[in-house]
């Protein structure tokens, strides 16, 4: 036994590399036997029962009371509770058998080279090409695509068949779509086949009677997940976005055209992802008040806090907001998130200028200014 328990960080972060990565194998039909689990994920284990003696607690005495703790928020683990919480983890790692976002989360922090970041590469590949060649059109485009087919039942066809793309875009865009997984794949009466998620519309991945989308937020967010009303016959050409690109880019933005559509029905005129992603959305009001806007979601309001960083002056605005999702507002996010951003603005008086909401209170601001009230 080690002379110092690890630090409880160690041992959430290294089980959460480890369901991670088991849940990998298992959509991609390679899990290992049960007798012979991934090794993050033992490893994790072992530390976890380090820091349970530390503790003088009990540790998980087998495999499925393990699966139960995993399942239980941090900050609830009995005995650990003020460990966990000092150090910051509140949160479950599993949500019905899938890894939470908070589990991908911890995860993709120490794994710089997961796949998560190479599937998101791809995505990266068309800003940078549509940036060096001032492709502004493409680049727009070819996010606004993605936003609105993150699963094409004709495979890349309708990308391929399309000639206003750029080559290199094309295929780019091709590169960022994958197979349906036999985990999504249901046996109906007759054919195989595919529900899409009702929040972000990925297919979902089915563990028995459970329906999992790219993230458990979609579970927590969606009533009805494991009911899902629409459903596509399968056919084998049938590709989705991968997804990293469905977390990062698809399911956030699908937001954000519903903003755009919001804003213009109040009479201004917006435009996405203006000079090549300079920031979201840029809208001008009928009295010619501009404003800059971008979307951020992201489940740990300190990180969120740290991301901000100041708007690109061009093209011009006279004020400039990120904005959240509300679901994001449960719990002490919304004072976690302004004790971290008044921190950061103090040391760093450039920021000061920034707008911090979240949607629907940006879609009233929005209307006193179309009103002509402000
Ligand atoms: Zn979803």
């Amino acid at each position: 036994m080690p002379t110092f328990p690890p630090h409880p960080t160690q041992v959430a972060t290294r089980l959460a590399v480890g369901v991670v990565e088991l849940q990998k194998q298992i959509v991609a039909g390679t899990s290992l036997p049960v007798t012979s689990p991934q090794s993050q994920f033992r490893a994790g284990l072992e530390q976890l029962s380090v820091l349970c003696l530390a503790h003088s607690v009990r540790p998980p005495a087998h495999h499925q009371e393990a699966v139960q703790w995993l399942h239980t928020p941090m900050e609830q683990w009995l005995g650990l509770e003020s460990t966990m919480a000092t150090a910051g983890l509140s949160g479950a790692l599993l949500f019905h058998g899938v890894p939470t976002e908070y589990a991908y989360d911890l995860a993709f922090r120490v794994e710089g080279d997961s796949n998560l970041e190479i599937d998101d590469l791809l995505f990266k590949d068309i800003l940078e090409y549509c940036q060096q060649n001032r492709l502004e059109g493409q680049y727009t485009n070819a996010r606004q695509f993605l936003v609105e087919h993150s699963c094409l039942q004709q495979g890349t066809h309708l990308i391929n068949s399309n000639l206003d793309w750029d080559k290199p875009i094309a295929e780019l865009l091709c590169a960022i779509y994958e197979r349906i997984p036999l985990k999504a794949r249901v046996t109906g009466s007759e054919t195989e086949m595919v529900a899409l998620c009702p929040r972000c519309g990925w297919t979902l991945e089915w563990y028995g009677d459970y329906a999992s989308c790219y993230s458990d937020l979609c579970g927590r967010l969606v009533e009805r997940i494991h009911h899902p009303d629409r459903w596509i016959p399968y056919h084998p050409e049938m590709v989705r976005v991968n997804r990293g690109v469905q977390q990062y880019v698809v399911a956030p933005e699908r937001m954000l055209l519903v903003l755009k559509s919001a804003l213009e029905q109040m009479g201004a005129t917006c435009e996405l992802w203006v000079a090549v992603d300079s920031y979201d959305l840029w809208v001008q009001f009928p009295s010619g008040v501009r404003w800059a806007i971008d979307l951020k979601d992201y489940s740990s309001p300190t990180r969120l806090a740290s991301a901000f960083k100041p708007f690109k002056r061009y093209p011009e605005w006279d004020e400039c907001f990120y904005v959240i999702p509300d679901y994001r507002k449960v719990g002490n996010y919304n004072e976690q998130l302004q004790a971290t951003w008044k921190a950061r603005c103090q040391r760093e008086p450039e920021l000061q200028d920034i707008k911090i909401c979240y949607v629907k209170q940006m879609l009233k601001k929005a209307e006193r200014v179309a009103g002509g009230r402000v």
